[in-house]
């Protein structure tokens, strides 16, 4: 067999198979079952929060939480272009109006520029915040990479514009302030609704899953009801709002489960493992290794490299073929969501950053089971790769 080094690929290395067993054994396979409580209680925990309610994916997750939020057609909702496109599609499940708003150079949010297109474009008037006559309802800021977006200023624009504020924590589930006015925090816990993604390539997984959690645990009770279908009456099929089949199933989380026992030692490994590919990529002009936000501790679920565009012209395909051939999987950062097809007619104010990093940022190998003569096997090719392509 051939060298392959995937992406990323899930980790069952703990009880993963034990619990499932379980929980067949049980015969509690569905959207009952003491395993999708406990996960969410192991949350709650881990998070420092009150309540978690396990969901059927981060994008029912976010869904969930804009109904909750009170977003309604038309409403304008404020959205990262350079992310997952399941980050800005519940807007449209909505019926409501996506505003673009550039990233930083952490890839998230960038907090200036959210507070110029409040400032200057859009009017406030007894508490209420609006652009071109729509109510400019929530915000939705992504943890790109598991890197933290800056939570101070973001809050504070979002207070004093009386915006709600939905964090996407899909890709950074453990991730938190250490310093600041926010030490401790952990991504998802700081706004008004936290998301959580357990999709096959996220630091955990339950094959396909969610969570979200909220600044008022009774706003997760609501989603919690809403979650399986809005049934008020344990007896009689009673339900006083429209729900949805939202619900994670006990198979989902009896993997939830064990995966959440490993999830200190998985943020761990990443945190190693970034630290080699940074000591090893050091005075290599072709690359710059991307870190992350001062000031906090993150999962660093995963690893960007800046390709210096100065030097090297090849097309990110190009790039991602070649290694590819050497066995190293690759994958560039996701085409900006403001122009894929459903998105193009959408406001999209002042991007700068997000279409520069679009073309330059390639993601390199961060499995929890990656081992260090990979790591070293890794960065040789890319070394390698972009030399031969590299403009003297
Ligand atoms: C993975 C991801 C989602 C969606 O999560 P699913 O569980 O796949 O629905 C949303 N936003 C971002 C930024 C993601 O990376």
């Amino acid at each position: 067999m051939e060298k392959f080094i995937p992406l990323s690929i899930p980790n069952f290395e703990g009880n993963e198979k034990k619990y499932v067993n379980d929980a067949l054994e049980q015969g509690w396979v569905s959207t009952g079952g003491a395993y999708i409580t406990k996960l969410e209680r192991q949350m709650a925990e881990f998070l420092h929060t009150e309540n978690v309610a396990a969901c059927q994916s981060g994008t029912s997750a976010l869904h969930l939480s804009l109904v909750e939020a009170g977003v309604k057609p038309g409403d304008v909702v404020i959205v990262p272009p350079l992310t997952f496109i399941a980050a800005v599609n519940p807007v449209k499940y909505q019926y409501a109006q996506p505003v673009f708003i550039d990233c930083d150079d952490s890839f998230c949010m960038d907090p200036i520029k959210l507070r110029k297109f409040c400032e200057n474009e859009c009017l406030m008037s007894d508490g209420v915040l609006t652009y071109h006559g729509n109510i400019v309802k929530a915000l939705i800021v992504v943890h790109v990479f598991g890197n933290l977006a800056d939570m101070v200023s973001i809050m504070e624009i979002a207070k004093k514009y009386n915006i709600k504020v939905i964090e996407d924590a899909t890709e950074a589930l453990g991730s938190h302030y250490m310093n600041g006015p926010l030490a401790g925090k952990y991504a998802g816990t700081m706004g008004d609704f936290g998301a959580f993604s357990f999709n096959g390539n996220k630091i955990i997984t339950t094959g396909g899953g969610g969570a979200v959690t909220a600044n008022k645990p009774e706003a997760v009770n609501h989603i919690r009801y809403l979650s399986t279908q809005a049934k008020n009456d344990s007896h009689y099929y009673i339900h006083d709002e429209v729900g949805y089949n939202y619900r994670m199933t006990n198979l989902q989380a009896a993997l939830g489960v064990a995966q959440m026992e490993e999830l200190p030692e998985f943020i761990r490994r990443k945190q190693v493992n970034f630290e080699r590919y940074k000591e090893l990529l050091k005075g290599f002009e072709l690359v710059k290794l991307i870190d992350f936000r001062e000031g906090t501790s993150s999962n660093k679920w995963f690893y960007s490299l800046e390709i210096n565009r100065n030097k090297v012209y090849a097309s990110m395909r190009d790039i991602i073929t070649a290694l590819e051939q050497r066995g190293v999987q690759t994958r560039a950062i996701w085409g900006l969501i403001n122009e894929q097809v459903p998105y193009q007619n959408e406001v999209a104010y002042e991007l700068e950053k997000a279409p520069y990093y679009a073309e330059r940022i390639l993601n390199i190998p961060c499995s929890t089971q990656i081992t260090e003569d990979e790591i070293k096997y890794v960065v040789e090719m890319i070394k390698n790769v972009l030399e031969e392509m590299a403009d003297e």
